[in-house]
């Protein structure tokens, strides 16, 4: 039997501190917010078309949660197919209209690199939410939440110990602790786990 060890000092002090009931949500954005196509990347809010879903269900989840990021892979960036200031102005838009409904993205964290330079934020490695965890200390990776639609988002969430939620499932193999059609679906599971 291994001996237990003695408790740091600090944690008790340190636990104070944090917020209660402070669970995050870690939002994908193509194939979660919006909608997705393949191999194509969204350089103007235009093209940029909400998921009904989403938007339907949003406002009733967000209040629930004291932070929501979104985390994005976005590597048209990287391939020269559209510049930073244009995926900012996107991403800008797409928070003036979330941020009227209740409940709003506390920062977006994209990587815009192609999958060859190997960065340490390309999904699925973890690179985001650590760059999240040092913006807002007080997340909590076992109260968060990652809800995203590829394989990719499902290992970044699991990596570092968030519950995950695959949506848009068509019925296939997936590692994520909860796979489901869509929103609608989501809401009585976020209502269960953070019950
Ligand atoms: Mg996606
Ligand atoms: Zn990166």
């Amino acid at each position: 039997m291994r001996e237990k060890t003695s408790t740091a000092c600090t944690n008790e002090f340190l636990s104070n501190q944090q917020p209660r009931n402070q669970w995050s949500l870690f939002l994908d954005r193509d194939g979660v917010i919006s909608e997705s196509i393949a191999g194509v990347y969204v350089k103007d809010f235009k093209d940029f078309k909400f998921k009904k879903d989403f938007l339907d269900i949003f406002p009733k989840i967000a209040p629930l949660f004291g932070y929501i990021f979104v985390v994005t892979n976005q590597s048209g960036v990287g391939k020269g197919l559209m510049t930073l200031q244009e995926l900012e102005t996107v991403h800008n838009k797409m928070v003036n209209k979330i941020n009227v409904l209740p409940g709003k993205i506390d920062k977006i964290y994209s990587c815009i690199h192609l999958k060859d330079e190997n960065c340490l934020c390309r999904k699925p490695r973890p690179g985001m939410a650590y760059m999240a965890k040092n913006d807002f200390p007080h997340i909590d990776f076992e109260k968060a939440i990652l809800i995203g639609d590829s394989d990719g988002d499902i290992g970044f969430g699991k990596s570092v110990g968030m519950k995950t939620i695959l949506v848009n499932n068509d019925n296939r193999h997936t590692d994520a602790d909860y796979s489901v059609k869509d929103f609608y679906e989501i809401e009585k599971i976020i209502k269960r786990l953070l019950k």
